[in-house]
């Protein structure tokens, strides 16, 4: 045999294993607790080994239960952060694309991928009221909201070229760390993202960024790009679109949306997110609030053209190939990657095999339990709501003992896992829901867990 071969049977064997592995996996999820127990100690000792030098065959599958035994599980009572839940279509979607493993980096390389591509990502911008948006998949919200300044850059302040001068963009304060990093990555230096002050429902204040832009155009500074966020990370937010592309669209300045947690949304809500196609860009995340397994982030946008300008370094070259529009497009033309896997393929997958209305219906379930946890919240008498709710991030706390130890006592006690929050100076408990497995009764188990814990916790 030659190296690196497995016959034909070995394979099957070794793949059914797998199959059995992931299904009994699945099955076990709402057993496991909602987070392991295990120490940096443990993990290292278990994983730290070396490579040896003949191969273990088989036995290698033996290592997923040690390592799904330490893995922080997808199940419904895992409340942290905004982590989708990894739908298993899509799981089953990311082995075929392997097989398959083609690399999407223009059509001419990947063919029935590429178009595909294309087609899940018109629906996706068809799903948030951006139907004819164009763009690509890409690893996650941090790496759309990158590419989406640095077309904002080079459409506002042309540098791929010269270099960066000047330049300046405006957030609201409660905007996700891949927007600082962003515009430290594209060369603007984050002393020039301004964070705009936000209102009693934390959106940012209009009038607060009209004030700042003025100042920066008074001071001789150059202003290129707001970003508006859609669903703050802390608690939900939804910034003030129509107003703030009134202002973009006055100022001459790029719009970019960044929805990785909250556009989705706009499947439940078309009509209080209704205003996103104002952007000149927008991410979404499709491994949170569409429930798809890692990686999947997208970047959406109207503006192919700054897309090509910002990102094409190659003179055109697939263009030789082919005088086919289709058949010459390249996605390494318009985006930051050059290979790229076929993120695509799960979404086709997924998104067909349950239907537009079954994803519909799971986020509004997420909306309304987070407006259950609220109620229940608001109706107990040690409990207390830091933030309005608007989408499914719920921040609130104990109102006599110390937030810090309940949450450690909470995510100790393993049936609940919760995050924490800043909400006003103030340590938030907060509790996310992107999960389609999450049931009423786990809901309603954050709050008597958290009563549990602060019971056990001194005053
Ligand atoms: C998650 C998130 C991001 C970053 O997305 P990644 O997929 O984690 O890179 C950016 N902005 C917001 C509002 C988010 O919720």
């Amino acid at each position: 045999m030659r190296a690196l071969e497995i016959s034909n049977q070995d394979l099957s064997r070794l793949a059914d294993e797998a199959m059995d592995l992931a299904r009994t996996y699945w099955a076990s999820l709402d057993d496991r607790p909602a987070y392991p127990s295990t120490s940096g100690k443990e993990t290292t000792e278990l994983f730290s080994r070396p490579w040896a030098e003949e191969g273990r065959g088989r036995d290698v599958l033996k290592d997923f239960e040690l390592i799904a035994a330490r893995a922080r599980p997808s199940a419904g009572r895992f409340f942290a952060y905004v982590f989708g839940s990894g739908e298993p279509v899509g799981a089953l979607g990311e082995l075929l694309a392997s097989v398959l493993n083609q690399n999407v980096a223009s059509w001419r390389s990947a063919p029935a991928a590429t178009s595909i591509e294309h087609a899940v990502v018109g629906w996706l911008a068809q799903a948030v009221g951006c139907a004819g948006f164009t763009g690509s998949l890409c690893g996650g919200g941090s790496a759309a909201n990158l590419m989406a300044l640095a077309m904002a850059r080079e459409a506002k302040l042309p540098a791929n070229e010269t270099g960066v001068r000047g330049g300046v963009i405006y957030a609201s304060e409660q905007v996700h760390m891949s927007i600082p990093k962003a515009v430290a990555l594209i060369g603007i230096g984050r002393a020039n993202l301004r964070l705009i002050p936000v209102d009693d429902q934390f959106r940012m204040r209009p009038d607060a960024l009209q004030v700042a832009i003025a100042a920066d155009r008074a001071a001789g500074r150059n202003p290129i790009a707001i970003v508006a966020t859609v669903g703050t990370i802390v608690s939900g937010a939804i910034d003030p679109l129509p107003e703030i592309a009134d202002i973009a669209g006055r100022e001459g300045l790029w719009l970019h949306v960044d929805g990785a947690y909250g556009v989705l949304a706009a499947l439940a809500l078309p009509q209080q997110l209704n205003s996103l196609a104002l952007a000149d860009s927008l991410s979404l995340d499709a491994h949170k609030w569409l429930y798809q397994p890692l990686d999947c982030g997208c970047l959406l946008h109207r503006h192919p053209d700054i897309a090509r300008k910002t990102f094409s370094h190659s003179d055109d070259y697939v263009g030789l190939l082919s005088q086919d529009p289709t058949e010459g497009f390249a996605f390494f033309e318009e985006s930051f990657e050059l290979s790229r896997r076929f993120r695509a393929l799960k979404l086709w997958l997924s998104l067909q095999y349950h239907g537009r209305r079954a994803f519909r219906d799971a986020i509004a379930e997420d909306l309304r339990h987070a407006r259950l946890l609220a109620e229940a919240v608001e109706a107990h008498p040690e409990l207390e709501l830091l933030a309005p709710v608007p989408l499914s991030a719920v921040c609130f706390r104990h109102r006599a003992k110390d937030n810090r130890a309940i949450l450690r006592r909470v995510n100790a006690r393993g049936r609940v896992y919760l995050s924490n929050a800043t909400v006003r100076d103030q340590f938030a408990l907060r509790a996310c829901f992107v999960n389609h497995r999450t049931t009423d009764g786990n809901v309603l188990e954050i709050v008597s867990e958290v009563i549990a814990a602060a019971g056990e916790v001194n005053d």
